[in-house]
């Protein structure tokens, strides 16, 4: 039996340096041959020009390069893009340009559907299919970043690993990701610029420290009791808000690095003044800063958006009591391309309207 194609963009370095010299070329090959892989951000073996025709023939006989491709984009009224990317095993998954006067920033998948089942998430009404490998999550940066340069004319400033999936249950590719995002042989972006956001698995944000994370961690609270909390949810029930708190901690203290707390406002369900108290304690025991999210209802949604002036007194009460706290203005809300809306609607459509964009 013939051994499967080797998916070149999962070796690491010495391994690809490796697979040159069992290939019959000189070591300097390998390191230019890395180079495409990921600094010059390479789509093809024929991207690759300054390397021997013969090698690159080698290369595809022995390895496949799969990148994603952008199969369609929509662009809201507030200039958010939301990008559909087709995976080589055809499926789709969905990746946001989000622009501010201040930012650009890239909100990322980490898996195929996600099987966490949010109740408030969009996502989480569809089945998980897989995880994203190491080059297509990393692809998803790479083509926001063009889409970034031709409607804004720079490259993006913040990268957030915040779109479908958990990317903490796909570990590997999402700690070897961020790496070559930030890596100077990488595509070199400012690690202090990327922020991997957790629906909260106690264990995993213990390995993260204990693995010398370097990148900025973003838990998506919602609800800072465990009843409220395990209702919207479920990966609640075997990671307590207290189990999280002790992981949370341990995180801070080994990676002196801070914590946020995403906290989408659901009207009625956790916007109370009660709420808010218990969102005051909680923060305050891990030092975390509160971003407040204005929801997006999906369809069949049983919660409702809290009112703007409710929210801003939500707010103040968090920052009278020493909380740093923000709203963050949902964007994008016409194309659902707002958080917890990425749902891959249109991917019926896809197939007839797609394009490629290189
Ligand atoms: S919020 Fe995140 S973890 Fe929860 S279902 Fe949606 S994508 Fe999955």
């Amino acid at each position: 039996m013939s051994k499967p194609p080797v998916d070149i963009r999962e070796l690491q370095v010495d391994e690809v340096q490796l697979l040159t010299e069992e290939l019959g070329e000189k070591p300097y090959r390998g390191k230019q041959l890395w180079e495409w892989l990921w600094k010059k951000r390479a789509r093809s073996w024929d991207d690759m020009s300054d390397l021997p025709k013969t090698f690159r023939a080698k290369l595809a006989e022995r390895c496949v390069l799969r990148p994603l491709v952008l199969a369609e984009e929509q662009k809201s009224e507030d200039g958010t893009v939301k990008c559909a990317f087709r995976t080589w095993d055809g499926h789709i998954v969905e990746g946001v340009l989000i622009p501010t006067p201040t930012r650009l920033t890239a909100c990322i998948s980490s898996q195929i559907g996600c099987s966490l089942t949010c109740s408030f998430c969009a996502t989480g009404k569809l089945k998980r299919v897989r995880n994203l490998e190491t080059g297509e999550i990393v692809d998803q940066v790479v083509l926001i970043d063009q889409l970034a340069h031709k409607y804004f004319e720079q490259g993006l400033t913040n990268i957030v690993y915040m779109g479908m999936g958990e990317p903490l249950l796909n570990y590997a590719n999402t700690m070897r990701s961020a790496e070559r995002i930030t890596a100077p042989d990488g595509l070199a972006m400012a690690s202090r610029r990327l922020t991997i956001s957790t629906a909260g698995i106690a264990k995993m944000i213990r390995k993260l420290a204990d693995d010398g994370a370097k990148f900025n961690l973003a838990l998506s609270l919602h609800a800072a009791n465990d009843a409220k909390r395990d209702r919207i949810m479920p990966i609640n029930e075997q990671n307590s808000l207290g189990d999280l708190k002790d992981a949370l901690r341990y995180y801070t203290r080994k990676t002196r690095r801070p914590v946020t707390f995403e906290y989408i406002l659901l009207k009625g369900f956790n916007d109370s003044l009660t709420d808010a108290q218990e969102l005051v304690r909680y923060a305050s025991d891990v030092h975390a800063k509160v971003n407040l999210i204005e929801y997006n209802p999906i369809d069949g949604s049983e919660f409702g958006r809290t009112d703007t002036d409710d929210a801003v007194a939500f707010m103040h009460y968090l920052e009278k009591k020493g909380i740093v706290a923000r709203i963050r203005r949902s964007r994008g809300r016409d194309i659902d391309a707002a958080c917890g809306q990425l749902a891959n609607k249109n991917e019926p459509a896809l197939k007839e309207g797609e394009r490629e964009m290189k």
